[in-house]
């Protein structure tokens, strides 16, 4: 379904010029979870930006369902790190919703459906009428998950997207986009330095390299379904995964 071939982003020219990534190729099956591993700084967002078409590759190019994307394609959605600043703050959580839908050509009664539909799957159903403001960090992130998921996208993008809330909060998340990848049946690629969990989530595994990027392996994780917090992380197959990210990723780290 999307496939990212030999992309490459140098940043600058002459004497600033900064190989963010050397080379990356892979490849996303319809209705797979792929997460992307790799140490902080070695490309990661500079690759999901590439591949959501919201800057261009230096070499390469990513194709969603076999069309070369150049611009953010309508089939895709995007959840990023800073909620905080993806929300407006003068706008209802429904509002914030509804907002990516405005261009799209539906009734407003389906619209509406839309909205409540995606706040309930994410368990946020009695605060639509509330600000950003007045929610916790981990809501919010749920509010910007369910204006992706109001799009109806075919796939849907993620970058580190609860690096920023506690570990409870975070395994919580977690378990919630695994539920809604189900409910929506929707492809997920999600970027993280957390290793756990990339093998948590996951179907396949990108392991990156450092910088200049390149892919240092892609892991099968069968760890069967549905995951659970507590079962699957104390797995032997869990732990043996983990440790093989974490050799891979540290082992490049040592030879720096
Ligand atoms: P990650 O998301 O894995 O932490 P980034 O993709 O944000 O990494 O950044 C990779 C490298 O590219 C970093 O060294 C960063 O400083 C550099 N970089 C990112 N964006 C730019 C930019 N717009 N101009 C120049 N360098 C950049
Ligand atoms: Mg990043």
């Amino acid at each position: 379904m999307l496939v990212v071939d030999k992309l490459g982003k140098t940043y600058g020219t002459g004497a600033t010029q900064y190989e963010a990534i050397d080379e990356i190729s892979f490849e996303v099956r319809r209705g797979e979870f792929v997460c992307i591993v790799g140490p902080s700084g070695c490309g990661k967002t500079t690759l999901l930006k590439a591949m959501a078409g919201l800057h261009s590759p230096t070499r390469g190019v990513t194709r969603l369902n076999d069309r070369a994307v150049t611009g953010p394609p309508a089939e895709m959605a995007v959840v990023f790190q800073e909620y905080g600043r993806s929300l407006m703050p003068w706008l209802t959580v429904k509002d914030n919703v509804l907002l990516p839908l405005r261009s799209r050509k539906m009734s407003s009664a389906e619209r509406k459906q839309r909205v409540a539909e995606s706040l309930n799957s994410v368990g946020l159903g009695a605060a639509g009428e509330k600000y950003p403001w007045q929610l916790s960090g981990g809501m919010q992130q749920r509010v910007a998950i369910a204006r992706a998921l109001a799009y109806k996208p075919d796939i849907l993008l993620m970058d580190e997207p609860f690096a920023s809330v506690d570990a409870q909060t975070r395994g919580d998340l977690e378990d919630l986009i695994l539920k809604v990848r189900d409910e929506f049946g929707v492809t997920i690629v999600l970027v993280t330095h957390d290793i756990d969990e990339s093998v948590y989530l996951s179907d396949r595994i990108v392991v990156l390299t450092n910088a200049p990027t390149r892919v240092n392996e892609v892991i099968d994780v069968d760890l069967g379904k549905p995951r659970d917090q507590v079962e699957t992380k104390e797995l032997p197959a869990f732990a043996h995964l983990r440790a093989h990210v974490y050799r891979l990723i540290r082992h490049r780290e040592a030879e720096q």
